[in-house]
């Protein structure tokens, strides 16, 4: 349902009720969950509702910063929240309903970050024709991105961050297997200071399982885990 909805324009608090991460973020914060829309839509607002979610170590200008601005459509950027610190800076803030997304996968990325040190958010949403024009090969259009249901992270110690993969990656990608839980999805080479991580993004939910990648040293492409 919440994945036919329009990103850049907010809908109504019954859409987040519905979307199934309202129900995961409770199973992973074992409270009742914060409802976003009792935070304004800025940058601040998704920090203060990160904050509320158990998320310390990530905040809301970082995961919705603009890394290619000339990438963005003139239109769609007139719509999009202003950052609190530069007013005339666009963000690439989505509508509320897709927060407990960003929640879900940022629990995730909390872990990770527990073992393998700092780590920095470079995308999250990315709506359609901005994703289409700044991914590479390895993000096709129609990504975990576009849905916001996905983060790509950026880790400082590439051997860290195996260990974290290690440690918190592959026993939710063993249950998952299972039971998926999670519904997580994972592009992540050995040795590199990149992770994609996803929770119950569209692609993995009409798959019916989880997604596990890693990519070609050589070219970048895709390459099946397993
Ligand atoms: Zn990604």
């Amino acid at each position: 349902m919440a994945d036919t909805v329009d990103l850049a324009s907010d809908v109504s608090y019954a859409d987040v009720v519905r979307d199934e991460h309202w129900s995961l973020i409770r199973l992973v914060t074992r409270s009742e969950p914060p409802n976003p829309y009792e935070y304004p839509r800025s940058d601040i607002g998704l920090t203060m509702y990160l904050r509320q979610c158990g998320i310390e170590h990530f905040c809301g200008r970082e995961v919705s910063h603009v890394e290619r601005p000339s990438a963005l459509d003139a239109r769609l950027a007139v719509e999009l929240p202003r950052s609190s610190g530069t007013p005339d800076e666009p963000l690439l803030l989505p509508a509320r309903v897709a927060w407990p997304r960003l929640a879900c996968v940022l629990h995730i990325a909390e872990s990770l970050r527990a073992i393998a040190g700092p780590l920095e958010v470079l995308h999250w949403w990315r709506p359609g024709a901005y994703n289409a024009a700044v991914s590479n090969a390895n993000e096709k259009p129609g990504s975990d991105h576009v849905t916001a249901s996905a983060v790509d992270i950026m880790a400082r110690d590439g051997s860290r961050l195996d260990a974290a993969v290690e440690a918190v990656i592959d026993p939710i990608w063993l249950a998952d297997r299972t039971d998926m839980v999670r519904g997580i999805s994972i592009g992540h080479r050995r040795g590199s200071l990149k992770i994609h991580v996803g929770v119950w993004a569209p692609a993995t939910r009409a798959k019916g399982a989880p997604r596990r990648w890693s990519y070609d040293p050589a070219t970048g492409a895709e390459v099946a885990y397993r």
